[in-house]
């Protein structure tokens, strides 16, 4: 049985990776130290004999359960409210934790998939984002500590891959939403919902006309798969996101009426350095992939807000 490891795999996007990799016959090691990610998540897999869960923290501790022959790093915190409460363990996961992955990739011939973010873009002056696109970042100011530290980790694989001929492939994600996000992670999605389904106002940053897109997290995962296991990956830089664009205020408006919500807002201030458009350019994983996103933003949205509503 080929074996892999899967860093932060207890979390939002790396709980539902090892769903996928168990399904398609993998025996998995997911390593997390519970920083932003949760037991809840996993708890469905513990029984099972191709799964195991290690709690350590990737930047620092041995891994030792032996040799993979994939290694999935996702270990970081994501959400800007995480991030900016962790911002030196953000840092660090992203540099010192990715050269323990690429050292442990080198040392064992494991192949391996870094998870970057459309945050290396920064608040970008191209529209829309595709890879070749080097981005407008500040490397001094809130959100720093995660987009400087991802875009070294991007640094440190292509070093490895040039100095090393490591089997590397970078992935850069963008907002990506669904089932098991932390409902108090901040995030605009979880707080829409949340606020949705209590009936509370739904909390519009700035004038809400900043745009995301977001791509349903079996999506993400299955264009996760595509990069690690199809031929000609290696080397390569991915955008994964789903290119349909809205306004924030668009987000909050469909949620309110999928959920039977009025439309109550309140209006609070943007945060520091908010990017002002997002949307990837993801022709180059419907070709090189063959992947594009399949679920549409109100089905997902249904299936996140019954699985929020289970909760409340
Ligand atoms: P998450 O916070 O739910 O999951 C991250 C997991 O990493 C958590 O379980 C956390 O405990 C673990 N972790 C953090 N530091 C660790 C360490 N030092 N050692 C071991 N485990 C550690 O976030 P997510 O949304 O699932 O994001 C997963 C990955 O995808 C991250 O690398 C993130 O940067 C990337 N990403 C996510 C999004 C998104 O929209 N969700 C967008 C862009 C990039
Ligand atoms: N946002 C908002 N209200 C919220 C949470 C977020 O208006 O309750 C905005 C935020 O300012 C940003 C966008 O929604 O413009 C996406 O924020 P999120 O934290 O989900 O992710 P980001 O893409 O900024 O990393």
């Amino acid at each position: 049985m080929k074996k892999c490891l899967v860093t932060g795999g207890a979390g939002f996007i790396g709980s539902h990776l090892c769903d996928f990799l168990i399904e398609k016959g993998f025996g998995v090691v997911c390593a997390d130290n519970l920083i932003t990610g949760s037991l809840d998540n996993i708890s469905h897999l513990r029984k099972n004999k191709s799964f195991s869960f290690v709690n350590i923290d990737v930047s620092k501790d041995e891994i030792r359960e032996g040799s993979f022959d994939y290694i999935f790093h996702l270990a970081s915190p994501a959400s800007p409210v995480h991030y900016q409460n962790f911002p030196e363990e953000t840092a660090t996961v992203n540099s010192l934790g990715t050269m323990k992955m690429l050292k442990l990739a080198k040392k064992t011939g494991s192949k391996i998939l870094i998870a970057s973010t459309s945050e290396v873009y920064g608040d970008p002056l191209k529209h829309p984002q595709s890879e070749d696109y080097w981005g407008n970042v500040n490397s001094f100011g809130p959100r720093s500590c995660y987009d400087e530290s991802k875009r070294f980790a991007e640094t440190l694989s292509y070093i490895y891959l040039k100095k090393y001929d490591l089997d590397i492939r970078i992935v850069r994600i963008f907002n990506t939403y669904g089932p098991r996000m932390q409902k108090n992670d901040g995030r605009v999605v979880s707080n829409f919902i949340i606020q949705a389904l209590k009936n509370e106002p739904l909390t519009i940053y700035g004038d809400g006309k900043q745009t995301r897109s977001f791509c349903f997290v079996s999506d993400l995962v299955k264009g996760i798969h595509e990069a690690m296991f199809r031929s000609s990956t290696k080397g390569e830089i991915f955008n994964l996101g789903n290119p349909e664009e809205y306004r924030v205020l668009e987000l909050a408006e469909k949620i309110c009426k999928i959920t039977g919500n009025k439309k109550d807002f309140v209006y609070g201030d943007l945060p520091e350095d908010d990017p002002m458009q997002r949307c990837p350019d993801i022709s180059k994983a419907k070709n090189s992939l063959g992947w594009e996103p399949e679920v549409s933003v109100d089905e997902g949205l249904l299936k996140t807000i019954s699985f929020y509503k289970k909760d409340l």
